[in-house]
């Protein structure tokens, strides 16, 4: 079964999801993961953010793996170098939206996403899972939240990470990130018609696993 889990930045995706497929015993894939790394590599090389064949062909050849880690965190690899941290720096985050935004980049990175689906029953989260990659997922979830209450769940997250950010930068980051996100031609971020909104703003993290978890169950028992 394939269960895609969409969302705006900081709505809780990834926690969920890790949670999610731990306690099934499922796989996770963190598709924003993919682009995160190439938005890596790009900023490395110093390819300009606009070049989308470039971009592209990178994308293609980045050879971006996961391998499990602590609490079911996926590690992340770009070729044989782990970039599990690199990937969530301010940095990154400030421009793999631009990344993200590119045919070509999108297209090099759906092959990778459906290949994984191969693997069973996955939880899978992004922008444009139950759209775009998996239109045909089992269960579709759109998790939201009030912009404020994910700018500070993710400002808690990168204070975990020693990353110290303000609520005003982290605000101003996740709205432009959302605003590129759902603005920009290919798969924009949306709800699939038949997704399963869910407003986690008053909600802790066990209540949407939860939620989830019965979702999934009903979906099984058909
Ligand atoms: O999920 P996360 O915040 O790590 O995603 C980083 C960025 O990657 C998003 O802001 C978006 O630009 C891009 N992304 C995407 N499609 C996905 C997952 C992520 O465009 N399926």
């Amino acid at each position: 079964m394939i269960v895609a889990i969409d969302g705006p930045a900081g709505a809780g995706k990834s926690t969920v999801s890790r949670l999610l497929a731990s306690r099934l015993g499922w796989t996770y894939l963190d598709t924003g993961a993919l682009y995160r790394a190439v938005t890596l590599l790009a900023l490395e090389q110093e390819l300009p953010l606009a070049y989308g064949d470039e971009l592209g062909l990178l994308a293609r050849n980045a050879e971006i793996s996961f391998s499990p880690g602590p609490g079911g965190a996926p590690r992340v690899f770009a070729g044989c170098r782990e970039v599990t941290e690199a990937i969530r720096s301010p940095e990154v985050s400030a421009a793999v939206s631009q990344v993200s935004a590119h045919a070509q980049v999108r297209e090099a990175l759906l092959a990778h996403q459906r290949r994984f689906a191969a693997a069973g029953d996955v939880i899978v989260d992004g922008r444009d899972i139950g759209t775009v990659v998996f239109p045909g997922a089992e269960v579709k979830i759109f998790l939201t939240a009030d912009v404020a209450e994910r700018a500070r769940r993710r400002r808690l997250e990168l204070a975990e990470k020693g990353i110290g950010v303000t609520q005003e930068r982290m605000l101003a980051e996740i709205e432009a990130r959302d605003a590129y996100d759902s603005g920009r031609d290919v798969a924009p971020l949306r709800a699939a018609e038949d997704a399963v909104v869910l407003d986690t703003t008053e909600m802790g993290i066990d209540e949407v696993v939860s939620a989830i978890a019965d979702v999934i169950e009903e979906r099984r028992r058909g």
